[in-house]
């Protein structure tokens, strides 16, 4: 009998088993649950809100610590109740009554969480020469990250009033101003021309989907349409922008924060120097992303591609995924990978873990989603049989892997992952499922969809990169000068989109001006999270192409949660991520299959000119 390693997964479940947490909507357990979280929250507080000992005395602290994680483990402030009905609502958003159920239980939820909160925030408050002895403590290791962050967190504290007053002052002096730009672009509309080719007045939205239309006519006229709008509103984003930078200015101050980056590094577990090497290391190969734009613009038959026209794409994929042929595609690849990532996606299939299809008054994206770590990974997709939709099979199914990996290594209070690895389990299986789709696909949908992939990779690198170096220098110009106009903005913005798109990508006139809309830049620096992510992943898959048994490192790395900083964990398994060559090794994946591209496209004789 010939045998596959992988047998074949049925796919008999394409909906959602709550059973684990309750039998329906009335399920008269609900009730109980609620009067037991609430028990087991009150024995918690009710043990340590007037005793002291644990912040002098690690043997009490490490007893705090273990009731408090076996408390967040199985209960948290809202037990099976709040998860039920948040997963609930995204199965059906119109139904009131599952809108109800939620904000009950998510009320209940806020005042326990306000009565709890003492605990970590007094932990906050130790004294530094108390800190040191904690950390070091043999009978705190278990905790000894956890600890660290919190104690990292909180050199940047103000006094409790003055951290009040900054939490009251921080809508009028900062998200006021955003709110304020944002709403007046939401109300902007225009006439433009449709993809169906009518001329209809659309909301500023609508107009910006438009502009990668694969019809020129549709994607100038709402290009036009978009850059005047910027232009009618430049005026009130530059007072906007010189007010949020000041308040960020002042904050930063009074913290004691070192540069306009820190608090956001500390914040992702993050090291500077490991951002700084992230950074250094993208920017000297934009090269890369300026030979794929001149790639696109050949293949669109252009010299140049106007600064709008950049994310057209370019071919049609036009093969069809059905969603039990996708998740056996799927699993076949995580099999090949790695035997434990095969079995996890077959009980997340079998065991009623992933809603697949779209549904009337369903949540329209597609997530992965945890909550207590006793208790099931969720999926929700809306399948509709592209291409694309097998990739966001592959992608949430990662978070899932990274879930189910941490939640038999760590414990609860180390559940979960730091912004700046987040996506680094999503993107890793993503990549390795569209190799495979890639090998049985003929040349020409090939070369549309490595056109794409490489669209998607230059986007979340080495444009995130450019907006990253622009708010640098932003920051850095604000505080020599004290203001900035919205021509000096232009001229900065301008500069560092150049640097990465390079000559085939005009900066057309209109286009100094789209920093107006661009909310990254209003948040502050997390946009090198997406490059991190998507880079740790590729030099990870890099290692496992050469030696297929890294993948046990991979899975390490998967396995560590929030246990220490990446840095740290990748330096136990023998790689320095604040060396460049780490980042390096990513980046030589995109050039490759930029190589590959060029030379396909080359074969099929579209590069003549
Ligand atoms: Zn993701």
């Amino acid at each position: 009998m010939d045998r596959d390693k992988t047998p074949a997964l049925r796919v008999q479940q394409t909906s959602w088993d709550l059973s684990p947490l309750f039998a329906s909507d009335s399920d008269p357990r609900i009730e109980e649950e609620r009067k037991l979280v609430k028990r087991k929250s009150y024995a918690f507080i009710n043990a340590w809100k007037d005793r002291t000992d644990y912040l002098e005395d690690p043997v009490a602290l490490r007893e705090a610590l273990d009731q408090y994680e076996s408390w967040k483990r199985r209960y948290g402030t809202d037990g099976d109740e709040g998860y039920y009905f948040w997963l609930r609502t995204q199965q059906d958003q119109n139904d009131p009554k599952l809108k109800a159920g939620f904000n009950k239980v998510d009320e209940f939820s806020k005042k326990l969480e306000n009565e709890v909160q003492f605990f970590y925030l007094r932990i906050a408050r130790i004294k530094p020469e108390f800190q040191q002895q904690f950390l070091s403590h043999a009978g705190l290791a278990k905790y000894r990250h956890y600890l660290e962050r919190i104690f990292a967190e909180a050199r940047y504290h103000l006094s409790e009033p003055e951290e009040k007053i900054l939490n009251l002052k921080s809508a009028t002096s900062s998200s006021n101003w955003t709110k304020m730009v944002n709403g007046f672009l939401s109300q902007e509309e225009r006439l433009v021309l449709t993809e169906e080719g009518e001329r209809k007045k659309l909301p500023f939205s609508a107009i910006a989907g438009l502009m990668s239309s694969k019809k020129k006519r549709v994607r100038d006229t709402a290009a036009t349409a978009f850059n005047e709008i910027l232009a009618k509103n430049v005026e009130a984003a530059e007072a906007e922008l010189n007010s949020v930078f000041a308040n960020k200015k002042i904050d930063d101050e009074l913290r004691g924060a070192a540069r306009p980056d820190a608090l956001r590094h500390l914040a992702d577990d993050i090291e500077s120097s490991v951002v700084d090497s992230l950074i250094a290391s993208v920017s000297t190969r934009f090269a890369i992303p300026a030979r794929y734009y001149a790639l696109k613009a050949k293949l669109l038959n252009v010299k140049k591609l106007a600064y709008h026209e950049r994310n057209v794409e370019y071919g049609e994929i036009s093969k069809r995924y059905p969603y039990g042929k996708s998740v056996r595609l799927v699993h076949t690849v995580m099999g090949k990978l790695d035997p434990e990532f095969a079995a996890i996606f077959a009980g997340f299939v079998q065991n009623g873990q992933i809603d697949a299809y779209p549904k009337k008054g369903k949540d329209s994206g597609a997530f992965c989603i945890y909550h207590q770590m006793t208790r099931p990974t969720y999926i929700l997709l809306n399948h509709t049989n592209k291409l694309h939709d097998v990739l966001t099979i592959a992608h949430e199914l990662g978070h899932g892997i990274n879930n189910e990996l941490i939640k038999k290594k760590q414990h609860a209070l180390d559940f979960g992952t730091p912004t700046s690895t987040a996506e680094v389990a999503s993107t890793f299986m993503e990549d390795f499922v569209l190799e495979e789709v890639m090998r049985s696909a003929d040349d020409e949908q090939r070369l549309a969809i490595m056109m794409q992939k490489l669209n998607d990779d230059v986007s979340s690198i080495f444009r995130q990169v450019a907006c990253y170096r622009f708010e640098q220098e932003l920051h850095g110009d604000f505080r020599k000068k004290g203001y900035l106009s919205k021509e000096e903005i232009g001229k900065l913005f301008q500069k560092h989109m150049a640097a990465y798109m390079g000559k085939a990508v005009e900066q057309s006139a209109g286009s100094e001006h789209w920093w107006v809309y661009w909310s990254h830049i209003r948040y502050f620096f997390y946009v090198y999270s997406y490059a991190s992510g998507l880079l740790i992943s590729k030099s990870l898959q890099n290692s496992v192409k050469q030696d297929p048994a890294f993948i046990l490192q991979v899975k390490e790395f998967l396995s560590a949660g929030l246990s220490d900083s990446p840095k740290n964990i990748f330096s136990r398994l023998g790689i320095d991520i604040s060396d460049r060559r780490f980042w390096d090794r990513g980046l030589d994946e995109v050039e490759k299959l930029l190589n590959e591209t060029e030379k396909l496209a080359k074969k099929l004789g579209k590069m003549k000119k």
